[in-house]
């Protein structure tokens, strides 16, 4: 029987994985293979931090399927010229791979399953990264949705996602790449290094010491979620000084874990009737409504495939951002040193470990877009460089929420105070105090604005503005007035 090749793209586990089930159907071999090809995707390559975590993700991949004897084969170049050319080398007679639902990547693969199929291969593609895929969900008059509500409980409305596959029972490899018998099988871990995804001066040691990038990761990352925090997700997924929430994004992204098996594992713990109580039940609904914003955000990419770009609301092309001649401002807020607690301390998260609270990310935007009136846009390519959860449907729809240009987003008189944000979601001051040194000797209430602290209490904090912690660059009130007034020149007439 010849082998069929099971193309990993972002799906990068053997579990509830519809690609390699189907190319391993009825004892076929499978020949898995990963071509680096980041260029087709366009002006959305990945960034620095989601090459970070790829590297490592691929490593951990290597190793699953080296444990069920198959070698993960490695590629970089032209995907089509490198499918053709392992087609050739092995004779396989089949290819399998799971959708992604990026503009760029979309053409591309359409043009592959073409080619492909013109020169005899059997060709499908799979869905492993979505409980609805983006054209299964219309409004009764056929079109998209443009609101998260009424898309959401649509979805709700089709049932239950069908349940997660398991594992395929037995993997078997190709003769042509099997080992000798009794010959331990290893991953090609210089093959995944010679891909050069890591950074040339090493700053990734806060992501290596937060992350376990792979799909055992993933799963114990779950499986502690559900057991330990999502009973208290409705109180806590707000503050970001606690771990309230799953962390599970870059997995999802990676497809380390698909959202089909997230969903399960909430049911199973909901089924078993763990508390009963009214908090856990809210907290469990509020979880899968977050699952049901990343379908959302891929729903809206889908149907306008220049989201990443371009406001969904064509007014807010006309926005009048601030000049930033020399990108000093831009700059100060992605070092964080805004001198506004709440923004310096989510930056630094970000840069630190590669993620950053979801709270925190609505407030660091808001300063960006509104406060500082910098295009949303730069904010959009800092995430996409730092995130090691960076997703182009995610961080799209999360940046043009923020400016209030997208598919349900602020409104745009919606100014996020960072000193109010901080003091209702992070009373004590733990996180800003975390992130900031600088400022863990003030008595907690004056945390989040140091600057209207009484010098007495500041000198005995031993903190002097503009020597450990930056004076703040803007006037949070003048500057949300200046926004307000930007926002009133676009409105409609009338
Ligand atoms: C400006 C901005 C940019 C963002 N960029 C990204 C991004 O690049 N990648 C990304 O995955 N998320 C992005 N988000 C959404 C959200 O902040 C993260 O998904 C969330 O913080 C991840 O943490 P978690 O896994 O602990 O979330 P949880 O609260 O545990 O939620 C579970 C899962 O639901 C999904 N989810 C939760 N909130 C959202 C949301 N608002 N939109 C879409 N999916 C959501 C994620 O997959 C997440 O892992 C962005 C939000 C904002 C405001």
């Amino acid at each position: 029987m010849s082998a069929a090749i099971c193309w990993f793209r972002r799906d990068l586990r053997l579990a509830d994985n519809p690609a390699l089930t189907a190319a391993a159907h009825d004892g076929r071999p499978v020949l898995p293979v990963y071509i680096h090809a980041p260029d087709e995707a366009g002006a959305w390559a990945p960034g620095a931090a989601s090459n970070w975590w790829l590297h490592h993700s691929l490593r951990a991949l290597a190793a699953a399927l080296a444990d069920h004897g198959l070698p993960l084969i490695i590629r970089q170049g032209d995907t089509l010229a490198t499918l053709q050319a392992l087609i050739a080398e092995t004779g396989a007679g089949a290819v399998h791979w799971n959708r992604i639902y990026e503009p760029a990547l979309i053409r591309r693969d359409k043009g592959i399953k073409q080619a492909l199929r013109e020169h005899g291969l059997e060709v499908h593609s799979h869905n492993a990264a979505l409980l609805h895929e983006p054209w299964t969900v219309q409004t009764g008059t056929g079109s998209d949705y443009k609101a998260f509500t009424p898309f959401w409980r649509a979805c709700r409305r089709q049932g239950e996602p069908s349940p997660p596959l398991p594992r395929p029972p037995r993997l078997q490899a190709p003769e042509t790449v099997q080992s000798p018998p009794g010959a331990p099988h290893h991953a090609d871990n210089a093959a995944v290094d010679a891909l050069g995804l890591l950074p040339a001066i090493d700053w990734a040691g806060g992501l290596r010491a937060r992350w376990q990038p792979g799909e055992d990761g993933a799963h114990k990352r779950l499986e502690g979620f559900v057991a330990a925090t999502l009973a208290a997700y409705a109180s806590g997924r707000d503050l970001p000084a606690v771990e309230g929430t799953s962390r599970l994004s870059p997995h999802l992204h990676f497809g380390e874990i698909g959202p089909r098996q997230v969903w399960q594992a909430v049911q199973i713990h909901l089924a078993r009737g763990q508390t009963g109580a009214g908090d856990w039940l809210q907290g469990a609904e509020q979880f899968l409504a977050e699952i049901g914003w990343r379908e959302f955000a891929h729903h809206v990419l889908y149907h306008h495939p220049d989201f990443p770009d371009a406001p969904l609301n064509p007014r807010f092309a006309d926005f009048p951002w601030q000049d930033d001649p020399d990108g000093a401002l831009l700059r100060a807020w992605e070092r964080g040193e805004t001198g506004i607690p709440l923004v310096d301390a989510g930056m630094r998260e970000l840069y630190a470990t590669g993620w950053m609270h979801n709270r925190v990310r609505m407030v660091v935007g808001s300063f960006l877009v509104k406060n500082l009136r910098l295009p949303w846009q730069a904010g959009e390519r800092w995430f996409w460089d730092t995130l090691v959860d960076a997703d182009l449907a995610s961080n799209s729809l999360g940046w043009q929420w923020v400016a209030g240009s997208g598919a349900d987003a602020a409104p745009y008189f919606r100014v996020f105070n960072p000193v109010r944000q901080g003091e209702r979601f992070d009373a004590e001051g733990d996180y800003v105090a975390h992130w900031l040194p600088a400022l863990a000797r003030l008595p907690a209430k004056h945390r989040h604005a140091p600057w209207a602290a009484p010098a007495a209490v500041r000198a005995d904090a031993g903190l002097t503005l503009g020597v450990q912690y930056p004076h703040p660059m803007v006037d949070l009130g003048a500057s949300r007035q200046a926004a307000l007034a930007a926002f009133q020149a676009i409105k409609k007439p009338g």
